[in-house]
């Protein structure tokens, strides 16, 4: 029988690092964190890193050799190929050869990727769209990040700065976006341009039935969809979020035509009254609809792995 490989994927986030041991079949062995303590500079980060690798090592083998390599999401801008952590403000990396000095410590092949395109990745390998060549995700959180794996490759671009769909215009001059321009996706569809949409409108009108919430303190990213059937206001919250999506995702339909879009983040557990008539909408406008496949919009299954997964993909492609 032959063994499967095994590999160390690691998600460098700015409160926490999680690890796992993951089998080139995408089983997520054994998992752990360790705070990432971003405050205290990059060297440090990196001792974090190599301790969390150990200590993987340590508690599911204790044999290096049985690992192949270490695969690692790091945020912000990467140089995947150099394995260099060009910028990454929230982590103070400024050009800082992150695979290298880890590579060293642990004696064994060391990547990285960006880690929305490591997490694009997993997905597409191990989650509802496994074996799609073309897979886009997009993930619905504070901001929205994106990856695309195409033709079974991760797009990633020049200095894999590439990708970013969130900050793809859908309306002229329209909202500010925090990237400086006006109007990207971004400013329309992550969960906080929702948050804040859902307490102008419940401002603006006071006999809303989401005041069962108490104040607009304790609104979230759920309030509309909870109330959406019985409250005109929230139906209409959701409804123009719904229509927001769907224009940016068949602006990215329409570019790389993938067989599916894998939405991300919170909000990409409303289910049904959110796939649903964004399916219908995307079914419809989508470029020549009528004689052309369906593009598959899914729910992203494999939630916070889905890095930790997605680094087997850059040894196994
Ligand atoms: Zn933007």
């Amino acid at each position: 029988m032959i063994k499967d490989k095994l590999y160390i994927g690691i998600d460098l986030g700015g409160t926490f690092i999680k690890g796992g041991v993951v089998s080139n079949k995408g089983q997520l062995l054994y998992s752990t964190q360790i705070e990432t303590q971003a405050e205290k500079g990059p060297d440090k980060v990196t001792e974090n890193i190599i301790k969390l690798i150990n200590n993987l090592i340590k508690n599911f083998s204790s044999n290096k050799e049985d690992f192949c390599g270490v695969g690692i999401g790091v945020p912000g801008i990467v140089n995947s190929e150099k394995g260099i952590a060009v910028c990454s403000h929230n982590l103070k990396f400024d050009n800082f050869p992150i695979a290298e000095k880890i590579e060293r410590e642990v004696s064994m092949p060391v990547k990285i990727a960006n880690d929305a395109n490591l997490a694009a990745l997993g997905e597409s390998l191990f989650g509802f769209s496994n074996g799609c060549k073309n897979v886009v995700m997009l993930t619905l959180g504070t901001g929205v990040g994106g990856g695309a794996i195409i033709n079974g490759t991760m797009l990633e671009g020049n200095k894999s700065a590439g990708a970013e769909f969130g900050h793809s215009v859908i309306v002229f001059n329209g909202n500010k976006c925090n990237c400086g321009r006006k109007g990207c996706l971004e400013s329309y569809v992550s969960a906080t341009a929702l948050i804040k949409k859902t307490k102008e409108e419940m401002l603006k009108n006071k006999s809303s039935k989401m005041w069962q919430v108490g104040s607009v303190e304790n609104v979230n990213g759920k309030t509309a969809f909870n109330f959406k059937d019985i409250d005109k206001t929230a139906k209409k919250i959701v409804e123009e979020y719904i229509n927001y999506l769907s224009c940016g995702v068949i602006n990215i339909v329409n570019v790389f035509r993938p067989e599916v879009v894998v939405l991300g983040g919170g909000i990409s557990n409303q289910g049904e009254s959110l796939f649903k008539p964004l399916q219908k909408i995307v079914d419809k406008e989508m470029f020549a609809s009528k004689h052309t496949p369906k593009v598959k919009i899914v729910a992203a299954k494999l939630g916070n792995n889905a890095g930790v997964l997605g680094s087997v993909g850059l040894f196994e492609n």
